[in-house]
């Protein structure tokens, strides 16, 4: 479910940008004024319920949000329909939303963090236009104290910039003492189309020198891992074994199953 379109928080790596998408310049934000009265349609007419996402192309919780309520709305009517939701994102503004989400989540609701390093002045240059990580693991305490099923993917991360093993390392174990539900780690990033040559024009301007490096090593490859991503996957897969932190997010099963358990979506 994308209700906006274009993102106000501006990542630096943003996949939105490839060019498959269409979606044309990132920060020209529009949103569907008659996206409410869609799913209103569309949600009377769905007998089976499956479980709604969004947060994929833009962020729902980003700035406009706070004025224009749309997700807030979005989330009512899913409620009042008893649909299970999953949302990913990066804004605190989240927590905004608790109320509706503990009564989703008598259903089934779950809350995604991005959190991608643990050094907020690094968050503030590669996703100028979000909450630095502290916030968002603030806002994920504050969900999992309200007794939110919410936890955090650690993804993108970019080659020679967030890539380092005790960062991460520390990441983990602040998502941790958050009380995180689950934490993904995806230690790679896309560069496609469109996306690449604003990230690269980026780099250009936040980390001089560093382009030339990824033209080296990944040319015109759809996807840049990082150069120690074996060792990071392992390390960090050894870190949460330790800390007994589930890699996946539990699954809504239908509606008789009580709590989740469907097949695992992300590993
Ligand atoms: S929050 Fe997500 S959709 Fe928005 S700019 Fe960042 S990566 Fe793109």
């Amino acid at each position: 479910m994308n209700l906006y379109r274009g993102c106000q928080h501006g990542c630096i790596y943003c996949d939105t940008r490839s060019d498959c998408y269409q979606i044309g310049d990132l920060g020209d934000l529009r949103y569907k004024d008659r996206a409410l009265d869609l799913l209103h349609r569309d949600l009377s007419r769905i007998r089976n319920p499956g479980t709604v996402g969004t947060g994929s192309m833009n962020d729902p919780y980003m700035p406009v949000e706070g004025r224009l309520k749309l997700t807030r709305g979005a989330l009512k009517l899913l409620s009042q329909y008893a649909f299970p939701v999953h949302i990913i994102t990066k804004g605190t503004l989240v927590y905004r939303d608790v109320d509706i989400l503990q009564e989703i989540g008598k259903t089934y609701s779950a809350v995604t963090l991005t959190i991608t390093t643990s050094k907020d002045d690094l968050s503030r240059k590669i996703e100028p236009g979000a909450p630095p990580s502290s916030s968002r693991l603030r806002a994920l305490r504050l969900l999992r104290d309200r007794g939110i099923l919410a936890g955090v993917i650690i993804s993108p991360i970019l080659p020679w910039i967030s890539d380092q093993v005790r960062d991460l390392e520390k990441l983990i174990r602040l998502c941790r003492d958050a009380g995180t539900s689950y934490v993904l780690f995806w230690p790679w990033m896309t560069l496609r189309k469109g996306q690449r040559e604003y990230f690269y024009g980026e780099l250009d301007r936040l980390f001089p020198g560093l382009k030339r490096r990824y033209i080296r090593h990944f040319g015109g490859g759809y996807h840049a891992h990082s150069t120690q991503s074996e060792v990071l996957q392992r390390k960090m897969q050894m870190l949460m074994k330790e800390l007994s932190l589930p890699h996946s997010i539990p699954q809504y099963n239908g509606p008789s199953s009580g709590l989740p358990a469907q097949g695992e979506l992300f590993l």
